[in-house]
């Protein structure tokens, strides 16, 4: 089903007020999009257009670069122009390069207020300078930089902390009659940055940039950062979501899309039901799964191909998938559209799967 059709979990979308990073839209009826870091130095145009050009075939909408001196500043016009997607430019501590990241060309700045000790002076001048650019901004909150003031007053950064800060922030650009900005409140607890967000939420229409902030390595960060967005988009919170992994940017974007994905926020594409394997396997359902996925790896199409380790549930999911496999006895069962086209030795399953999946996916319109 596309994603209108899908069924969604609790809550319908919260409401919150458009905003556009250069051609990406953020927020009201936007879908909710993914956005990744570059690794590489920012004053490698090379290294980190190429970067990017990875990111965007792997399906991320959106990007940020670091901007941490003058000649990383120096290096955003280029990067901005040949980027196929929109870059933001992530800037602490120097205001100066906010302006320099307008003038860059840049879609968005993200900016940490905690972090730009003269910020409250010079809010009038950034936002005038957005505004003039059609650039939006990002006022990204974070528990491991929060302002110091607030830093004593909570004792530590909780929920409350660092609402109370992106609040306070909010309104220096709302005063100035600035409104294209999105926030985030970002701690890697993923129960306190939920908590953030829930209260977030509810004191304003901003949209809201989604992230677990140094969530750990691949595994860990997978999980906290599924848990967390899971919380929230379920609920209808978030607009656009960052996983931040300690690990290369690509998987962050893969883990966001299939969190996406899973939440049917996203139209699913190739999709493997693959059992768990048990006492029962007659078939080395690890490795068969494993081969199949790695087979049909970037396919476009909504496929779903089910992997099953014997004839208990297997020709079940195997029958509901689009394509399917019961192994037995030595042997694959291969099911298309729920009807037994080939019994094939197990040697066989895994090109015969493939060959099966590239012909229905021929047939099918890529998501
Ligand atoms: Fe076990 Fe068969 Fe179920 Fe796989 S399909 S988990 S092998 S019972």
């Amino acid at each position: 089903p596309s994603v209108k059709e899908a069924p969604q979990l609790i809550a319908p979308r919260r409401k919150s007020r458009k905003i556009r990073v250069g051609k990406v839209e953020v927020g009201g009826d936007a879908p909710v999009s993914v956005q990744s870091m570059t690794t590489t130095p920012t004053t490698d145009i090379n290294a980190t257009l190429q970067q990017i050009a990875e990111l965007t075939a792997a399906g991320c909408d959106i990007v940020r670069v670091a901007c941490p001196s003058q000649d990383d500043a120096d290096a955003l016009p280029m990067i901005a122009k040949k980027s196929q997607i929109p870059v933001i430019a992530d800037i602490h501590f120097q205001p100066k390069y906010v302006f320099a990241a307008i003038d860059a060309g840049c879609a968005g700045v993200r900016v940490n207020p905690g972090n730009i000790r003269k910020f409250d002076d010079q809010v009038k001048e950034i936002a005038r300078a957005a505004k003039d650019a059609g650039v939006s901004i990002r006022i990204g909150v974070n528990a491991g930089s929060l302002d110091k003031r607030l830093l004593e007053k909570y004792g530590k950064p909780t929920a409350e902390a660092l609402v109370e800060s992106a609040v306070w922030e909010a309104s220096l650009f709302e005063e100035h009659d600035f409104h294209d900005f999105k926030i985030s409140v970002k701690h890697n607890d993923p129960v306190v940055m939920v908590r953030a967000y829930e209260q977030l939420a509810q004191r304003g229409d901003w949209p809201l940039h989604l992230g677990v902030t140094e969530a750990g390595p691949a595994f860990q960060g997978t999980i906290k950062s599924a848990v967390a967005f899971g919380a929230l988009l379920s609920r209808g919170i978030g607009d656009t979501i960052r996983v931040s992994l300690s690990a290369p940017p690509v998987e962050e974007i893969k883990v966001g899309n299939q969190i996406l994905q899973s939440l049917n926020l996203k139209p699913r594409k190739l999709e493997i039901v693959s059992c768990p394997s048990c006492g029962r396997a007659q078939v080395d359902v690890y490795t068969l799964a494993e081969q199949v996925t790695k087979g049909l790896e970037g396919m476009e199409v909504p496929l779903r191909v089910a992997v099953m380790g014997c004839v208990v549930n297997g020709p079940g999911e195997a029958r509901e998938a689009d394509l399917g496999v019961a192994s037995g006895n030595g042997k694959g069962q291969i099911f298309v559209k729920g009807e037994v086209i080939k019994t094939v030795p197990e040697s066989q399953i895994v090109e015969t799967l493939i060959e099966e999946a590239m012909r229905i996916a021929e047939e099918m319109e890529p998501v």
